[in-house]
């Protein structure tokens, strides 16, 4: 039997990790197996289904590559088919229609809950087999069977057994004509094959309400495994609609889609001690009996450590895209030299993010400015001018371009002048790159080149005795 996964977000908030997750596990399984992943919008809730969210997932599982086979599929677009199987229900008396109203059932559960037993629905229209209820406001419920088990073997827990005696007649169809969740899940799940159901610990309880519905269809159940909890930094629950930053939030700043997967594909997953997966890894190793049964807890450091080495050991050609889109859409020009892709290659591996890089590799491009701030003001004084003078005739007669000769330079100035190399490197840093932190400064200038160097260190010197006669 092919084997078939699905995703299966309520469009209701952002695309978050612990929702990547959950697709990235059911998009390996099927890989692993090839299966088939299907991707399915459960967007019944119409009040709080969202356009953006609905965006938020479909941009996000494409910019992580986690292509879908079949869907997006729309609930609210297979509703004739939900209503069908819901009037077979009734016809058989698998499913019967309440009239109980809210103030009814609000007073049971507040009776329930005083005399200390755990609320549900007590039955009243179980029996009472209404045939026309047109004057009144009707919901539709499930008869869940009043006695015995159900129990599943839960890929990632082992058995879980629930008392039918403790579930609901659940309602499948709300008084305004919409089948809920647990009912369209189960219709989905049944009429797209789906045999794996992959997806977060907060389900277990919606589970045997599902198994029941798919018995009393005389169809096929599932294999489930439900996911433990991933927890943000400070030991919350993340949840879409409060502490969860959308997935594309990781693109703007700076992440590469593998480095996400790597590290999510770990948040509940192991194989040994093996930390970095590619893609094809995944695919080969990936497996339910290997997950953790206790929470995640999500670690920044961690993600950062993980697209350092991506951004080091990706193709060069693939990292220079990137970088070159997001310098773009941060409006750096680079058409002025030097090469970005030759940037790349000299120093991609000191940067924990793209975003980072492109911060940094913007005075490369831009329009030198005089970057006159507390940290480097302190270096545009008149003392200075000699040194800078002094380096500008030495740049300028370097016949060979390299950045071990440009640090032989400075060496020889260090010793000439007697000031320590470290200040030299700074006043040069500050002159050259406008900042007081960058890679080795003999790199940097060499990677600029000697016209532009030349003319950074001009403008330096005019600059501070521009200050400087201001005094
Ligand atoms: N729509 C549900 C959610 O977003 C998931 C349902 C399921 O995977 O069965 O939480």
């Amino acid at each position: 039997m092919k084997v078939k996964t699905r995703f299966a977000p309520s469009p209701t908030g952002n695309l978050h990790i612990g929702s990547i997750r959950t697709a990235l596990y059911s998009w390996l399984f099927a890989k692993k197996h090839n299966g088939e992943f299907i991707l399915r919008i459960e967007d019944t809730d119409v009040e709080r289904s969202q356009k953006y969210s609905i965006d938020s997932i479909l941009n996000g599982l494409k910019w992580l590559g986690l292509n879908w086979d079949k869907g997006p599929y729309f609930q609210t677009k297979r509703l004739n088919r939900y209503k069908k199987v819901i009037a077979i229900m009734l016809k058989k008396g698998d499913a019967y229609k309440c009239v109980c109203s809210h103030k009814k059932l609000e007073k049971e559960r507040e009776e329930q809950i005083r005399k200390g037993i755990k609320p549900r629905y007590s039955g009243t229209c179980r029996n009472l087999n209404f045939s026309s209820v047109l004057n009144h406001d009707y919901v539709i419920r499930f008869k869940n069977p009043v006695s015995g088990k159900v129990k599943f073997n839960d890929q990632i827990r082992g058995e879980i057994v629930f008392e039918n005696r403790e579930l609901d007649d659940l309602i499948i169809q709300r008084s305004n004509g919409m089948p809920t969740y647990n009912f369209c899940v189960v219709i989905d799940d049944l009429d797209m094959n789906i045999t794996h159901v992959i997806r977060g610990e907060d389900h277990i309880n919606n589970t045997p309400r599902q198994i029941n519905i798919f018995k009393s269809l005389g169809a096929k159940i599932p294999i489930y495994a439900h996911l433990s909890m991933i927890l943000d930094e400070v030991g919350n629950k993340i949840s879409k609609r409060k502490n969860a930053q959308n997935i594309m939030e990781y693109q703007k700043n700076g992440f590469l889609p593998e480095a996400l997967l790597n590290y999510i594909v770990r948040l509940g997953w192991s194989y040994g001690n093996q930390e970095i997966f590619s893609i094809s890894d995944m695919k080969k190793l990936f497996d339910l009996t290997s997950m953790s049964k206790s929470a995640s807890i999500i670690n920044i450091k961690k993600l950062l450590w993980i697209n350092k080495y991506y951004i080091s050991n990706l193709s060069l050609k693939k990292i220079t895209d990137i970088l070159r889109n997001y310098m773009k859409e941060e409006n750096v020009d680079i058409k002025n030299s030097p090469n970005l892709e030759f940037l790349v290659k000299s120093l991609r591996n000191r940067f924990y993010t793209i975003q980072e890089m492109a911060t940094s590799f913007r005075c490369f491009y831009e329009e030198f400015k005089i970057f006159c701030n507390s940290e480097t003001k302190k270096y545009l004084v008149l003392s200075n001018c000699s040194i800078l003078e002094k380096s500008y005739k030495k740049i300028k007669k370097l016949s060979i371009w390299n950045s071990s000769i440009i640090s032989n330079m400075i060496d020889h100035l260090s010793i000439e002048t007697n000031i320590q190399k470290i200040k030299i490197n700074m006043i040069l840093r500050v002159a050259v790159v406008g900042v007081v932190h960058s890679p080795s400064i003999s790199l940097m200038i060499y990677l600029l080149g000697q016209k532009q160097v030349l003319l950074r260190i001009q403008k330096t010197l005019d600059c501070i005795k521009k200050l400087n006669l201001k005094k």
